[in-house]
């Protein structure tokens, strides 16, 4: 889709579009906010009342007297008995009206490509850049080998504009960037990608296939090392979801690891086949909850590092952990002060001690 396309649908289906087709009256203006007479309730009982807010960027209605709300295709869906793509379509080919006054810019998000079509893509993205020598160095503290540093893939994140608009030059050759998370355009139509200081990660579903990359960060933001290698409101961007990797569980398997450091999950990988699952970046227990629903373990080992805070400890048992335990998982902690514990023969004899 080109930079016009977009602006073109963002003006069909912009707010003020849909209240003008939709015969809404507007009262009156507020920067990006406007009142205007709620079509489901404003006109009852002989009153007049501009009850409903239109919002010019989010491209939201909210009416505070009757609670119908929602976004503009919906808006016109409903009112028009019919479903949102329909919906979508019809204010799509009718003409647009245009209120000067309203400037809007809004970047529809491209859908995911699958993951087979991502693997293709991040494989070949992988293949083309390289570990630097402080990365590495950085993962051999950790006690990563040369050879688990190479298995697992990792890549330093090209921080030179031109190396990345190079590499984009050669993907895009091949392969279709809209739909994949971390790609996204210039504004002269030009692909680049995400670039943080850090390294990427490769996260694997159950067919060995990457679905996503994670981004491990030089220095800590907002109190965390990783980010998902997305490109969310960029142009042509696609965001990332919250992946969750395993390795080594099995139909039998009733202990797993749980960790949210992929370096952590990656390591313990390495060391030796214990069922082990890994997340980044989950608000909630419904992802993790559902990776767990055809399988038959019972225990869990949430791996934590000792320098993390308890405030941390206690959003995920706030968050995630609350609704394990309610489903009758039995989860224990296991505190690693430093990479090194991982490697030490006991690590996972204590764990299997602290569950039995
Ligand atoms: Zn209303």
């Amino acid at each position: 889709m080109k930079i016009e396309d977009y602006k073109e649908i963002a003006k069909h289906i912009n707010i003020l579009n849909v209240a003008y087709h939709s015969n809404i009256e507007v009262i009156k203006q507020n920067g990006s906010e406007f009142s205007a007479i709620c079509p489901f309730c404003g006109y009852k009982d002989n009153k007049r009342e501009s009850n409903l807010k239109l919002n010019s960027i989010k491209n939201t209605y909210h009416c505070f007297k009757c609670g119908n709300s929602g976004y503009s295709i919906g808006l016109y869906a409903k009112l028009n008995f019919m479903d949102n793509k329909k919906a979508f379509k019809e204010l799509i080919s009718r003409e647009f009206f245009s209120i000067d006054k309203s400037q809007l810019e809004i970047i529809p998000i491209n859908k995911m490509a699958d993951v087979e079509y991502r693997n293709l893509v991040y494989s070949e993205f992988l293949s083309m850049l390289k570990l630097n020598i402080k990365h590495k160095r950085y993962l051999q503290s950790l006690d990563f080998t040369s050879s688990s540093i190479e298995e697992c893939n990792f890549k330093s994140i090209p921080s030179k504009i031109i190396s990345r608009k190079i590499i984009c030059s050669n993907l895009k050759r091949k392969y279709n960037l809209e739909g994949i998370p971390g790609f996204y355009m210039h504004e002269d139509f030009s692909w680049d990608f995400f670039a943080p200081d850090g390294f990427l990660i490769p996260v694997y579903d159950d067919y060995n296939n990457i679905q996503g990359l994670s981004v491990h960060l030089d220095k800590e933001f907002n109190g965390t090392e990783y980010l998902w290698f997305s490109s969310n409101n960029k142009i042509n961007g696609t965001p990332a979801r919250n992946w969750i990797t395993k390795a080594n569980i099995y139909e039998h398997t009733q202990t797993i690891i749980l960790t949210d450091n992929l370096l952590t999950y990656n390591l313990i990988r390495q060391v030796e086949d214990k069922a082990i699952m890994a997340f980044s970046g989950v608000t909630n227990s419904y992802s993790i909850l559902k990776e767990l629903e055809d399988t038959n373990v019972e225990n869990i080992v949430f791996t934590i590092r000792k320098l993390e805070d308890n405030q941390r400890l206690d959003y995920m048992i706030e968050k995630i952990f609350k609704d394990l335990l309610c489903k009758g998982y039995d989860i224990t902690y296991k505190y690693i002060e430093n990479y090194k514990d991982i490697l030490e023969d006991n690590f996972l004899d204590n764990i299997k001690l602290k569950v039995a």
